[in-house]
């Protein structure tokens, strides 16, 4: 279910499923639906409570969705109620989580890149669904938010971090040694030319010459 078919599903529900309704919140239930037990198929159960579970649907919205749960009075198994709109560990649908929380704590855009002190495109990619570079910046994001890694960027969040945090170590170390030779380089031929110098017109054109027919053996046709 996207957000749209979300809010329509909870619009279409009877009155006296809807606890509390204002802009910001939304409290709900759905229908009494007594549904077999999971285990046993026993259709005799009984509501045994009801667990408040936040849905982020948008920056302004929040729905709390009343969860209820039943206790089969033949084995004893407690369940959740059947529902059409989340999966068992969703809490949020169709949008970046990590938006949904921004806006839940009512941050702005620009306060957010100002508290985390990044370049506004990094964390707007963040917005668009990239995971973070780093676990320390994935922390401090989490941090202001006040919720955990995980809630934003999934179970896995950690080891996907850490897996992107190797590739750009990697990088970075590949740009370093590369940037390197090139110095090596530079210093090498800032002593040629001083050699160079040393010698006269007849005998630099000479060299010259020679390294230019070096050049076009090693790589014919380039020259
Ligand atoms: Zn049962």
């Amino acid at each position: 279910m996207n957000i749209k078919e979300f809010v329509a599903f909870v619009d279409k529900l009877p009155d006296d499923c809807i606890e509390k309704k204002t802009d910001e919140e939304i409290v709900f239930h759905l229908p009494l639906t007594r549904p077999p037990c999971d285990r046993c198929g026993s259709k005799h159960v009984v509501v045994e409570r009801y667990r408040k579970q936040k849905i982020y649907v948008s920056d302004t919205t929040t729905y709390i969705y009343r969860k209820r749960s039943y206790k089969c009075a033949s084995c004893g198994v407690r369940f959740f109620e059947p529902n059409p709109f989340l999966g068992f560990h969703q809490r949020w649908i169709g949008d970046v989580p990590l938006r949904l929380f921004r806006g839940n704590k009512k941050i702005t855009l620009r306060k957010m890149v100002t508290l985390l002190n990044v370049p506004f495109h990094v964390y707007k990619e963040l917005e668009n669904g990239e995971i973070p570079s780093s676990l320390e910046l994935a922390g401090r994001v989490a941090g202001i938010l006040s919720v955990r890694i995980e809630d934003i960027w999934g179970a896995e969040a950690e080891e996907k971090i850490r897996a992107k945090e190797q590739v750009s170590e990697r990088k970075k170390q590949q740009a370093i040694a590369k940037k390197k030779e090139k110095n090596a380089i530079k210093e090498e031929f800032s002593v040629f030319q001083k050699n160079m110098k040393n010698l006269s017109l007849r005998k630099q054109k000479r060299i010259l010459e020679m390294l230019g027919d070096l050049a076009e053996k090693e790589a014919p046709g380039t020259k």
